[in-house]
C-alpha cells in the first residue's frame, strides 16, 4: 500500500534534484545533501530535540539548514531519507520505540509529518541501521554483498547484497545478536539465554570492563590490555573472539564480500580490526574450508570521514521515490 507521501510529487524529477539524507541520533543529528549526480555537496550537524514534536521540528531545519546554505531552492528538493534509532515500518514511515529520541509505543508517523513541514517533498525513514549498511555499501562501490556490524548498545548485522538492502519478512535480517550461542548463558533482555549480544557488543564489553577513568570502556580495555594486564588481556580476548564469531557466522550465512563494522564500539579503529582478525585466523587454524574463505580480509572498519548513515538515508530516499540503482 503506498503512503500519502509516496503520492507527494515534488516539481523537479528524481534525475535533476537533490536528495537530503538525516541520521537522526538521541544527541545529533547528521545531515547531507546529495547532488544529482550523487556526490555530496554539504554536510550539517544539528543537537536533536526530543518527543514526536522536536524530531519533526529539528528534523525539517536540518533540511532547510542544508539547502540554504548551498543555495539550493526547496523546489529542486526531490527526495529526503531519514535514518532513526528505533522500530520502524518503511512502508507507512512510522517509528516506535525509538527510547533515544523520547518515542514510545505509540506509533508516530515521522515521514508524513516531516513531509508536510517541507511542503510534501517524498519522505522515507529507515532503521538507523539499515541506511548505515546502505551508506557503506555505497561508499564502498554500490553493487556489493556487504554486512554492516554495529558493535554498539547491542548487536546486529544490515545487510546488502547486490547493493539491495535485505531486511526480511519481518525485518529481522541481520538480528544475530540474538542468536543463542550458549545454552547455559546469561540471559538476554530478548529473553532466551546465551545470546552473541551478551559477549560482543559494546554493553558486554562495559559489564566486565567498566570504564574507571572517564572514557569509553573499549578504549580503556584494550589500553589496559596492551599494558601486559592479565585480565584485562582474557577480557579482550574473550570479546574479540565473540566478535569473531559474528562476522563468520555472517559470512556463512551469506558470504558477503565485506564485513564493515560499525557502532560505539568501532572507534577504537586498527588494534579492534588487528585483534579481530588474529581471532579469525586462529577459528580458521583447524578448518581448512573456513581459511579458504579468507573471512579475515573481508573485515573493514566503517569510515569516519563520510556520515555513513546520512548518505545511506539519501540514497534511501531518492531509491524509494526514483527506485535508483546506486
Ligand atoms: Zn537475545
Amino acid at each position: 500500500m503506498a503512503s500519502s507521501t509516496d503520492e507527494a510529487t515534488a516539481s523537479a524529477s528524481p534525475a535533476q534534484g537533490y536528495a537530503v539524507g538525516l541520521d537522526v541520533g538521541g544527541t545529533k543529528i547528521l545531515g547531507v545533501l546529495v547532488g544529482p549526480d550523487g556526490s555530496v555537496e554539504g554536510t550539517l550537524r544539528l543537537p536533536t530535540r526530543w518527543g514526536p514534536e522536536g524530531v519533526v521540528s529539528s528534523a525539517a531545519e536540518a533540511v532547510t539548514g542544508l539547502l540554504d546554505a548551498a543555495g539550493v531552492p526547496v523546489e529542486r528538493l526531490t527526495s529526503v531519507g531519514v535514518g532513526v534509532p528505533g522500530l520502524v515500518d518503511p512502508a507507512s514511515g512510522g517509528v516506535q520505540h525509538a527510547v533515544n529520541l523520547g518515542i514510545d509505543a505509540e506509533t508516530f508517523l515521522l515521514a508524513s509529518l516531516l513531509s508536510e513541514h517541507l511542503g510534501g517533498v517524498p519522505v522515507s525513514v529507515d532503521n538507523d541501521l539499515n541506511v548505515a549498511a546502505l551508506g557503506a555499501a555505497s561508499v564502498t562501490g554500490g553493487d556489493v554483498d556487504l554486512a554492516f556490524l554495529a558493535l554498539g548498545t547491542g548487536l546486529a548485522a544490515g545487510i546488502v547484497l547486490g547493493g539491495e538492502l535485505r531486511r526480511g519478512v519481518s525485518g529481522a535480517a541481520g538480528e544475530i545478536g540474538h542468536i543463542p550461542v550458549d545454552p547455559r548463558g546469561p540471559l538476554c533482555a530478548c529473553g532466551q539465554r546465551g545470546c552473541l549480544e551478551t559477549y560482543a557488543s559494546g554493553t558486554a564489553l562495559g559489564a566486565r570492563w567498566p570504564s574507571q577513568h572517564g572514557r569509553p570502556a573499549p578504549a580503556e580495555l584494550f589500553e589496559a590490555a596492551a599494558g601486559g594486564d592479565e585480565r584485562a588481556v582474557l577480557v579482550k580476548n574473550e570479546f574479540v573472539t565473540a566478535v569473531a564469531a559474528a562476522i563468520r557466522l555472517l559470512v556463512l550465512s551469506y558470504d558477503v564480500e565485506h564485513v564493515v563494522l560499525g557502532g560505539g564500539v568501532s572507534i577504537l579503529g586498527a588494534p579492534l580490526l588487528d585483534a579481530v582478525a588474529v581471532a579469525l585466523e586462529e577459528q580458521a587454524s583447524s578448518s581448512p574450508f573456513l581459511a579458504s574463505l579468507e573471512i579475515a580480509d573481508r573485515v573493514r572498519l566503517c569510515p569516519t570521514d563520510v556520515p555513513v548513515a546520512a548518505v545511506g538515508a539519501a540514497l534511501a530516499g531518492r531509491r524509494k521515490v526514483s527506485k535508483w540503482k546506486l
